[in-house]
């Protein structure tokens, strides 16, 4: 269903109170990961691009911080990767999964092993990146960045979409343009003004985020705890933990209600070595709730719009592969759509190509994603006592398997020169 928000315009019409209109080929709308790099990829081929992020920075707290090998592979044949890896960073090397306490790993996945010469995961500030990607855009005259541009309307004329408005500096502003992409993440106002139906594909749950010291000798890359109904996945940040603390989905408050010392006490439970640490978390305030879904767009796409990233997708934190993916749906959007739009000949089966190159990707990571959910996380969730790995993560194929899938995704997405 379309929402009443979507203002009907005709080609002269324009709303009381907007204060100027300006033009441009394309307007992307959410500077996250997707809308960053899909504007630095049109700039670079010429193409008048506007990007407009609500946010007076990109600076924001608990969002994710790698960058996967398939990205590396991107700013490599962008000639970015040299410059990247100039900024502090550490690499993940290994993910392992340890159960009820026992040394041994219940699982690991080495990303040394893959074939890539960026056999790793970088952990750099998500600030940063998208800085980085910026900072690199606006060597383009043709692009243009507008901070604090909160979009929330689109603007249709002719059964199709012809740009949006924001509120922003000075009051309401217009863009008009030929695409029209939301890039806006998981909330995205763009999906919510068309009503795309979205699918659910992983059961629900929830995660709380917060961060302790982490002593140097302790494990490094990304660990992940399993013991007496809980789980705990620990992100080696050099000289701190980022934990993510999986609870089921509508337990926030029950776990508020038992309060902080009973968190703690849990935490020391499943991950005995942060028993020494716990009690530095004295107050909810450093506890970010983050209420987990995936869910899929059934179309990603209308006349004059496409939704790419966590707009089009939004995915389970399994294996962080968010930013992975919507990197890769930039990049498959800048292929598919520079042509049509230099020729200012879009059609909308250029859009329905982006959607049929990425969907199937997608559907595979999130099966994926959903079957280690259930398998692993909603079972440790539902075990009182002992955890009992499901018998596949033992198998050795599965030792290469996982680390591609998460380090590639199902098959990369490269720059087309
Ligand atoms: C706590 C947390 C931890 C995560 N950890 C990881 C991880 O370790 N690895 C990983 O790969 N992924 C992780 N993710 C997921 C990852 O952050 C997302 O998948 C990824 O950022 C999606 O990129 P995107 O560009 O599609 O959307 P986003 O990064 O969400 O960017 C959307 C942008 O749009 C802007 N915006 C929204 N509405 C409007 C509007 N109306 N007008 C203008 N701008 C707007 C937002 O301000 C935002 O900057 C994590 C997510 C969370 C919440």
């Amino acid at each position: 269903m379309e929402s009443n928000i979507i203002s009907e315009n005709t080609a002269t019409d324009s709303h009381p109170s907007v204060s100027d209109v300006q033009q441009t080929t394309c307007c992307i709308v959410g500077g996250g990961p997707a809308g960053v790099l899909l504007a630095l990829l049109l700039a670079r081929q010429g193409i008048e691009v506007m990007l407009l992020e609500a946010h007076k920075d990109f600076d924001r707290d608990f969002r994710g911080d790698t960058i996967h090998p398939s990205v590396m592979e991107i700013m490599e044949e962008l000639g970015l990767v040299e410059r990247l890896l100039q900024l502090p960073h550490s690499k993940m090397r290994k993910l392992t999964i340890q159960a009820n306490n026992q040394q041994s790993a219940a699982f690991s996945a080495d990303f040394s092993r893959l074939k890539t010469r960026y056999p790793y995961i970088m952990v750099l500030p998500q600030v940063k990146f998208l800085e980085f990607i910026t900072e690199e855009a606006k060597k383009y005259p043709n692009f243009q960045l507008v901070l604090g541009a909160n979009v929330q309307e689109l603007i249709k004329e002719d059964g199709e979409i012809r740009g949006v408005r924001y509120r922003g500096h000075g009051g309401w502003h217009e863009i008009r343009s030929q695409l029209t992409v939301g890039a806006d993440g998981r909330h995205s106002k763009l999906r919510q003004l068309v009503g795309f139906e979205a699918i659910e594909t992983s059961p629900p749950m929830d995660v709380l985020w917060f961060r302790l010291p982490r002593k140097s000798d302790e494990a490094e890359g990304l660990n992940g705890r399993i013991g007496k109904g809980h789980i705990v996945a620990m992100l080696d940040r050099s000289d701190t933990w980022q934990i993510a603390y999986v609870i089921p989905k509508g337990g926030y408050q029950k776990l508020r209600a038992e309060g902080l010392a009973a968190l703690r006490e849990s935490i020391a439970e499943v991950v005995p070595e942060l028993s020494d640490r716990v009690a530095q978390l004295k107050d909810w305030s450093q506890i970010a709730f983050l209420s987990v879904e995936s869910t899929r767009l059934k179309r990603w796409y209308r006349p004059g719009l496409l939704l790419i990233g966590d707009a089009a997708h939004v995915m389970s934190p399994v294996g962080g592969v968010g930013i992975n993916y919507a990197i890769q749906d930039a990049v498959v959007a800048a292929n598919v759509l520079s042509e049509p739009l230099k020729k200012e000949h879009l059609h909308l089966w250029d859009l329905a190509q982006v959607q049929r190159q990425r969907e199937l990707p997608t559907r595979i990571i999130q099966a994926f994603q959903s079957l280690m959910q259930q398998q692993i996380l909603v079972r440790a969730m539902n075990s009182d006592g002992q955890f009992k790995p499901p018998f596949f993560l033992s198998l050795p194929i599965l030792r290469d398997i996982i680390p591609r899938l998460i380090g590639f995704g199902v098959w990369s997405a490269h720059v087309k020169s």
